[in-house]
């Protein structure tokens, strides 16, 4: 059981959050800046039944310019090339453009299981997630569905189970 995962989503979803909970170390902070896919940040998680190693990757957003396009094909590559994907979307706001874009890229990805991670659950209403589970769920034909915080760490060994399974 050991592979890479990649963690995407747009800025402020969780992503840095989340890969910190799951390996206990700070290491992801330097990866908000943008457009830096070159200086990727990888995180070890390591347990008894197997090894992680994720990928915390900030380099998918609508591109403006031509290194802009070059950076995303650089993540489509990545993309096909991990075992797994994390997306990340905020449960706090509604699906915007930036996730909109995500799922595009998305969909020029062949073979690599996706998960939807509903972040946030500690500070939205049982309502609200369900609205925004829906507003998701046939944009992709996604291989899980897990809501999760990131902060508290609800749901992420399971999360970390799941993943550790599949690998
Ligand atoms: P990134 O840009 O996707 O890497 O997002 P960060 O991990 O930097 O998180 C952005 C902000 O959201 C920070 O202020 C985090 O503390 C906050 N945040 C992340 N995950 C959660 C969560 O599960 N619950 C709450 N309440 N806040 C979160
Ligand atoms: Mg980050």
């Amino acid at each position: 059981h050991s592979g890479f995962v990649a963690i995407i989503g747009r800025p402020n979803v969780g992503k840095s959050t989340l890969m910190n909970f799951m390996i206990g170390q700070k290491v992801a902070i330097m990866s908000d800046k943008p457009q830096t896919t070159r200086n990727r940040i990888h995180g070890v998680l390591t347990r008894e039944e197997g090894q992680i190693i994720f990928m915390d990757t900030p380099g998918i957003h609508k591109p403006k310019h031509k290194l802009g396009e070059q950076m995303v094909r650089t993540a489509i590559d990545t993309l096909n090339g991990v075992e797994a994907v994390l997306f990340i979307v905020d449960a706090t706001m509604p699906k915007g453009a930036g996730d909109e874009y995500i799922i595009e890229i998305l969909k020029k990805v062949k073979d690599t299981p996706v998960y939807l991670l509903i972040n946030k659950v500690d500070i939205v209403e049982k309502n609200t997630l369900l609205g925004i589970i829906s507003s998701y769920k046939d944009d992709y034909p996604f291989a899980e569905i897990i809501p999760i915080s990131a902060k508290t760490g609800d749901n992420v060994d399971r999360l970390v189970d799941n993943l550790m399974d599949r690998l």
